[in-house]
């Protein structure tokens, strides 16, 4: 009876994971598309210095406006992700569109602080990521210091973590910042923090989702002993994911530098970035937060 029933399980399995393949592969050959049809956009994520309630910059974020299905998230596009050089072409398109907006901006007057982009394995594969960065700054006439590098710890272990230490040597020196995204998730190794050059710490959402503003829990535990570990070493600290005044509350009474999350504004197309940058620090803007509806 085993026996018929893990046969039966095996035929039910195999078309499922054929349809699996076959949707990935239309995922990959969209994204392919995407690349050539410009539908890959940076939406922007604003960060506020939780003392003052400023705007300090904004994190760009992958979208991309499929043809048939609409907006769609990193997560959507996960496949195009594992594929090495889609991802890093995505990537040098995301940098050539958000430098064109920080160019935009800076022309007219826009206040954006800096703006962060998000930096995988793929693209320190290439060992020019780097340079490309600095090129294209260079050629968009923007100073380095506005541009952010975040990268999560999975790029420090393994066969690249020396192209990475160079190339994250290479543009802090030039001026641009390091932030060290979802810490607390990935390989965590104190060892990191001396080796390459960090400037920010991004507690990772799952942690920060999770405060209930009380103080005795795991979640405050990490987010308090994060702060303080940024804090002795002389790094900014990002609180990311708050969503509600609580979460606000608690990071700030914590000692947090900045935070984001949709409780401040979900990410936004670059067109609604004025508007926002007006808004956000203005008078009154801290007290008139209201945690947003999350679907
Ligand atoms: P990340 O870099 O940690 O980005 C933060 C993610 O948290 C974003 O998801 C953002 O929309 C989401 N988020 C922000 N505030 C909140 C909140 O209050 N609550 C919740 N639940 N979520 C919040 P998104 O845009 O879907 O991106 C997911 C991940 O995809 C990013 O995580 C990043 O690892 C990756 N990604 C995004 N854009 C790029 C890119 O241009 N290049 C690369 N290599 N990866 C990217
Ligand atoms: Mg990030
Ligand atoms: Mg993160
Ligand atoms: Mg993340």
């Amino acid at each position: 009876a085993a026996k018929a029933e893990g046969r039966a399980t095996v035929r039910r399995f195999v078309p499922e994971m054929r349809t699996a393949i076959e949707k990935r592969a239309k995922m990959l050959s969209d994204a392919r598309q995407a690349l050539n049809d410009a539908s890959v956009v940076p939406f922007y994520q604003p960060k506020i210095d939780l003392s003052t309630g400023q705007l300090t910059g904004f994190e760009a974020l992958l979208r991309w406006h499929h043809s048939a299905h609409g907006l769609q998230s990193p997560a959507k596009i996960a496949a195009a992700f594992e594929d090495m050089e889609l991802s890093a072409l995505l990537t040098e398109r995301m940098v050539s569109r958000v430098l064109a907006d920080m160019k935009l901006w800076l022309e007219t007057g826009v206040g954006f602080g800096s703006v962060a982009i998000n930096g995988s394995a793929a693209d320190f594969r290439r060992g020019d990521f780097g340079d490309r960065l600095l090129e294209g700054l260079h050629r968009a006439d923007i100073p380095p210091s506005l541009l952010e590098l975040e990268v999560t710890e999975t790029v420090f272990v393994g066969q690249i973590a020396e192209q990475v230490e160079r190339t994250l040597k290479l543009v802090s020196s030039a001026g641009m910042t390091v932030a060290l995204d979802d810490f607390g998730t990935g390989y965590a190794s104190l060892t990191h923090l001396r080796q390459f050059p960090v400037d920010v710490i991004k507690i990772d959402q799952s942690f920060v989702t999770q405060l209930t503003g009380a103080d005795d829990d795991e979640d405050a535990a990490i987010t308090r002993a994060v702060i303080s570990l940024g804090q002795s070493l002389g790094i900014k600290c990002v609180a990311e994911g708050i969503e509600t005044l609580a979460q606000f509350d608690q990071v700030r009474r914590y000692g947090c530098d900045m935070g984001q999350g949709f409780l401040f504004s979900r990410p936004l197309a670059a067109s609604r970035l004025p508007a926002l940058v007006k808004s956000v620090g203005a008078p009154g803007y801290l007290s008139g937060l209201h945690p947003p509806r999350l679907s």
